[in-house]
């Protein structure tokens, strides 16, 4: 494998995940963000996003050389001698208008960089885009030399650095099949199934695959709230069905709803994609639709666990929240369904007091403005009618539930994350609720 000379424009969870990662492989990348505090941060090896094994990739880049921080995709191709080969877009792409993707982050850094790209290098969109984005960059380049190239990413937040280099597939998409296979030798290191294709097909590869994982999570989430009704057990449900190589074990535990990043904004962009392209994609509605509801349904869930009734008036109750992050082992909180459930259980009249090991009391994050953040689970828990379990932190599960008993003023665990042994929290005295769970 020959070393390249990268630029990567974005620092964020698949900016810095990228350029550190594509450093240990043997490149020499540059990194460059808007934010000025944080290219400083980096510059000193300081990460601020919780990822495993970030840290120390981010210290053996800089110390090798490979790995450098800049501010502004400009400085990241003129920092490089002899200029950037390839040019990674790691920019967000939000829900726009209308749930549309909002590419201003893209064009901008498109616009910023056109006429310093170096002769005969490649652009790669990194960032989920919707397709056509690549047809719609190489217009905006307008350079005959300089090929455009979809290749998205599927790392996971918590997992970054192991799924970047352990992939369960590259796929790169160009109208120019020299382009895609430099990209694709970028990663040649890490031997993983490659699918080589046309742009519009690597674009719609990751919202398709993000699509489906919602809509997987959508229906084990409809089928635990159809085991309530019918008396039967969605851990066995769900186990029976794993077993099935078809089906397999992955996104297949019930939760308050899909949220993060990614997962909301990417189904909406795909029903936008989709509206342009004239087809209704009833299913992927439906899958959005479905999870809406599911974060009421909590709320209704721990109402008749509180008041024992179901329009019970939730009105001067004092709820505990474990777990306020999208999913464990990641510090974001962007679209986190345990915000959005505790936001309705704050307008249904709650009080409520926060724990999640991400974060720190008083963080000041207008996020958990509906919560009083505490540093300590057993604070979480003093005086509460009810503890609701939202993030599935491993954690929780070693938690000392008789000690938590004395402190509660109400025994109550509504679990909706099915992550606690009920035996466990019966015997220390708890009332314990779980999703889709017999009895
Ligand atoms: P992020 O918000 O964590 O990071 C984006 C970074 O880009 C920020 O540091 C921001 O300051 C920087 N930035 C914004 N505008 C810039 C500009 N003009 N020039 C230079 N830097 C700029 O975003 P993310 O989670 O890393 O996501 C980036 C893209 O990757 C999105 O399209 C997302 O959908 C996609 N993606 C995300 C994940 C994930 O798990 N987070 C996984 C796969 C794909």
């Amino acid at each position: 494998m020959f070393a390249r000379r990268i630029a990567v424009i974005g620092t964020g969870y698949v900016g810095l995940t990228t350029g550190a990662c594509l450093a240990s492989l043997g490149h020499r990348v540059v990194c460059a963000d808007v934010d000025a505090a944080k290219v400083a941060r980096l510059c000193r090896g300081e990460v601020d996003i919780l990822e495993p094994g970030l840290p120390e990739l981010v210290a053996a880049g800089l110390a090798s050389g490979r790995l450098s921080f800049v501010v502004g995709a400009r400085n990241a191709i003129t920092e490089l001698d002899g200029g950037a080969e390839v040019v990674f877009l790691c920019v967000p792409t939000p829900m726009g208008v209308g749930g549309m993707a909002d590419l201003a982050a893209v064009e901008s850094v498109v616009d910023e960089v056109r006429d310093l790209l170096t002769p005969n290098s490649v652009m790669v969109n990194k960032s989920t885009v919707p397709v056509g984005t690549a047809g719609r960059t190489s217009e905006l380049i307008d350079r005959p030399d300089i090929a455009v190239v979809s290749n998205p990413e599927f790392l996971r937040e918590g997992s970054a650095v192991h799924d970047f280099l352990n992939p369960d597939r590259i796929v790169v998409g160009s109208v120019s099949q020299d382009a895609a296979e430099r990209v694709a030798s970028l990663y040649a290191k890490l031997g993983a199934p490659t699918v080589l294709t046309d742009a519009a097909s690597a674009e719609l590869v990751k919202y398709a695959a993000n699509c489906f994982l919602a809509m997987k999570l959508s229906y084990i989430n409809a089928v635990a709230e159809l085991c309530e009704r019918l008396g039967a057990d969605i851990t066995d449900v769900t186990e029976g069905m794993g077993y099935d190589r078809r089906i397999g074990q992955a996104c297949m535990s019930p939760g308050p709803g899909w949220g993060g990043s990614c997962l909301p904004k990417d189904t909406q962009a795909m029903l936008q994609v989709a509206d342009a392209a004239d087809y209704e994609f009833r299913l992927v509605r439906a899958t959005i639709d479905t999870n809406t509801r599911q974060r009421q349904r909590m709320v209704e869930k721990v109402r008749l666990a509180v008041t024992g009734q179901r329009g019970g008036s939730l009105s001067h109750t004092r709820i505990g929240v474990l777990g306020l992050t999208f999913k464990a082992g990641t510090d974001d909180l962007r679209d986190s369904p345990a915000l959005a459930v505790s936001a309705l259980l704050r307008q249904a009249g709650a009080e409520l007091v926060g724990y999640d090991p991400a974060m720190t009391a008083g963080a000041n994050r207008p996020e958990l403005d509906a919560l009083t953040v505490v540093d300590d689970p057993y604070l979480a828990a003093k005086d509460v009618d009810a503890l609701v379990v939202l993030t599935e932190w491993p954690e929780f599960r070693s938690l000392d539930w008789s000690r938590l008993a004395g402190v509660v003023r109400r025994p109550i665990v509504v679990d909706l994350r099915n992550l606690l042994d009920p035996d466990i929290l019966r015997r220390a005295g708890f009332a314990w609720t779980g999703l889709g769970r017999r009895g």
